[in-house]
């Protein structure tokens, strides 16, 4: 056929640095293509034989879910040559937007050009070269982002502690994990001291830095494989896997110095008043599931309260 606007087609990156004369016999067996405005240029699943080249209006090229954001192709862009070169099924969803004009080259066609014409197989190499560097950073940004939902879903915003539901299914895997290793698993459940009378007295505000410098002593005084969970409130768990009795009363120990010793955050009138802590310790037995071994290290907190706070019990 006889195009029209050849010289508008050899502005085309894909034809950049072919010869002119050379170019309307490259084209032999192209064709040029109106496709109107919702039109479906690629089907997903469908074969595809032909290389669409869009010359003026713009496509949309949707994911393989075809909810997510649609990817605009404009003039010089090329649609289809994945599953063309491939000889695979289509993979996304090519649709006009409006009534666009495409060059459309059927496989045979491709094929003689890209033997004929070196500096267009080097165009289009390059073109695809470029489409699979933009779908690689796609792709990183993308599993950066899903990293970072579940990071937020399982994090108490405040203490940056694990949250209760992430405990929750957490805690039935280390229990059972045990159990079958034949290895002790111990429960600090951690409360703070008169946390309301400190936060009627110091503020709501001194109370949440309160409870940012006592997880991060939590932490601290862990071992590397120990979790730390905001329970609720100002109470706080942690999981010892493999730990027994005398290892997790050494790390309550060390919590309740380090809690003694540790910089607390300044506010207006100077650095705040220290807190205490009280800690209940259970250890698992056989047949334990999470809401017993809660309820044992729940029980232990509250003879550490009664026997006057700042302290563990059994
Ligand atoms: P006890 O020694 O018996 O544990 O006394 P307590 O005052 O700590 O216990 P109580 O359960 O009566 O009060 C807990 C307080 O913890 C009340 C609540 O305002 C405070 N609290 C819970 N969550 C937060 C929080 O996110 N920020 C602040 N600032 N305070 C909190
Ligand atoms: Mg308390
Ligand atoms: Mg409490």
């Amino acid at each position: 056929m006889a195009f029209p606007d050849l010289e508008g087609i050899r502005g085309l990156p894909l034809f950049h640095g072919v010869e002119s004369d050379g170019l309307a016999s490259l084209l032999a067996g192209a064709s040029i293509l109106d496709v109107e405005a919702g039109d479906t240029l690629l089907a997903p699943g469908k074969s595809n034989d032909c290389l669409y080249v869009v010359l003026k209006g713009h496509l949309a090229l949707h994911g393989a879910d075809e909810e997510g954001p649609s990817r605009t192709l404009g003039p010089g862009d090329l649609a289809g040559a994945a599953s063309l070169i491939a000889n695979a099924p289509v993979f996304s969803r090519v649709v006009a937007e409006r009534t666009t004009q495409v060059l459309e080259i059927p496989r045979n066609t491709l094929w003689r050009m890209a033997y004929q014409e070196p500096v267009f197989t080097c165009n289009l190499l390059q073109y695809l070269a470029r489409r699979l560097a933009g779908a690689n950073s796609a792709m990183s940004t993308a599993r950066a982002l899903q990293e970072r939902y579940r990071q937020h879903a399982q994090t108490d915003p405040l203490t940056a502690l694990y949250n209760r539901r992430w405990m929750d299914e957490r805690l039935t895997f280390e229990i059972a994990r045990s159990e079958l290793r034949g290895k002790p698993l111990c429960l600090m459940m951690i409360d703070i001291d008169h946390f309301k009378s400190y936060n009627d007295t110091h503020g709501h505000l001194a109370g949440d830095l309160v409870l940012q410098t006592v997880a991060g002593t939590i932490q601290k005084a862990l071992r590397e494989n120990d979790l730390a969970v905001r329970y609720g409130g100002e109470e706080m768990v942690v999981i010892l896997p493999g730990a027994d009795e005398t290892e997790t009363e050494g790390v309550a120990e060390r919590l309740h110095q380090a809690l003694a010793e540790v910089d607390y955050p300044a506010m207006d009138d100077g650095p705040l008043p220290r807190v205490t802590v009280s800690i209940g310790i259970a250890i698992r037995e056989s047949g334990d599931d999470t809401a017993n071994l809660i309820r044992r290290a729940d029980s232990a907190l509250y003879r550490a309260k009664a026997a006057g706070r700042n302290c563990t019990s059994m």
